[in-house]
């Protein structure tokens, strides 16, 4: 899977959320037809956990930095 650096950010790229995933700033659903900003989590226990925003609320919780 090809990956995009446009936050400058190592594990953060711009791709579409599987269905029923839902905003892990605002826990609103993601439509499966709109650009969003995923990232992986990790977890000491286990193995990354991916999360997705909405492209505003990436920028509103810390990409704007
Ligand atoms: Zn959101």
């Amino acid at each position: 899977m090809a990956r995009t650096r446009e936050t400058g950010r190592p594990y953060e790229y711009v791709t579409y959320a599987p269905a029923g995933y839902t905003c892990g700033k605002c826990r609103k659903p993601i439509p499966t037809d709109t650009p969003c900003r995923r990232g992986d989590i990790e977890r000491t226990s286990s193995s990354p956990v991916a999360v997705y925003w909405h492209q505003e609320c990436a920028t509103k919780a810390g990409g704007a930095k």
